[in-house]
């Protein structure tokens, strides 16, 4: 299975940091790229500038989030059709920054079920996001919580090959600590067993990818670790040099 390592910049990015992305795209046209595909999850206003700079590229662009609903009455929020309009091929859904209620979102697993499937409506692939809190972890309840999200979040219909699921522990994410080589194993390899209980075979074509404090000094062995089919870069995607660093190890 083809790796995919997708950057999420978050709420970070000027047009004046545009130069990172045409920095980036140097870097993979450089003979040897690696064979992965590679995503860049902008911030809204960066989606159409960056549509010029990445078209033609081996880089896709992707959005953080849309809407579930097709248009209407939604102050402050974007649609499927309009992250498609300005170029995206990817859309993150269910980012525990969204899922949590601290950022004033609060989405639960069957909103994040109906992005997913309004992105695959609009030709996009959803990158679907779970993973279990700290308190959950010490609780024992990792992988119950890790498989009732991974449950509720799937839309009903799903073509394996056009999702992603991010396994992303909510400790790891942007706190520098990453989960222990048996700990994303034995994670990735339930939320494999689980989308094969589900999917059937189509379940193994289904690409599961880590996030959590990835950096260039340890994607080598994160992205080596069974089940692991690529990475949800938050932090290290921000700088061409770091993100170009882990898409080499997926090389
Ligand atoms: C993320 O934003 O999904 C993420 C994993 O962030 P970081 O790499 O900074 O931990």
């Amino acid at each position: 299975m083809k790796p995919l390592i997708a950057g999420n910049w978050k709420m970070h990015g000027l047009l004046a940091d545009r130069k990172e992305i045409t920095a980036l795209v140097e870097m993979v046209k450089q003979p040897g790229k690696p064979d992965c595909d590679i995503v860049l999850c902008l911030p809204f206003t960066l989606l159409f500038p960056a549509m010029k700079y990445l078209a033609e590229t081996p880089i896709s662009l992707g959005a953080q989030d849309c809407h579930w609903d097709e248009f209407g009455a939604h102050t402050g929020d974007i649609s499927a059709a309009m992250i498609s309009e300005a170029g995206c091929d990817y859309v993150i859904v269910g980012h525990s920054e969204r899922r949590s209620g601290h950022g004033a979102h609060g989405e639960r697993s069957q909103a994040i079920s109906q992005k997913a499937k309004v992105a695959l409506a609009h030709g996009m692939m959803p990158i679907i996001c779970i993973g279990e809190s700290l308190d959950e972890r010490e609780a024992g309840k990792a992988e119950s919580q890790v498989l009732d999200q991974l449950k509720k979040s799937l839309p009903k219909e799903v073509p394996a090959d056009r999702i992603s699921i991010a396994y992303e522990p909510i400790w790891a994410i942007g706190t520098g600590l990453t989960a222990g080589a048996a700990e994303i194993g034995e994670m990735h390899g339930v939320i494999r067993h689980a989308l094969v209980e589900t999917l059937g075979r189509q379940g193994e074509k289904v690409r599961i990818l880590y996030g959590g404090s990835v950096k260039p000094g340890n994607a080598a062995e994160i992205l080596g670790i069974d089940n692991v089919n690529g990475a949800l870069v938050g932090g290290a995607s921000l700088k061409a040099e770091d993100f170009y660093g882990i898409i080499k190890a997926a090389g």
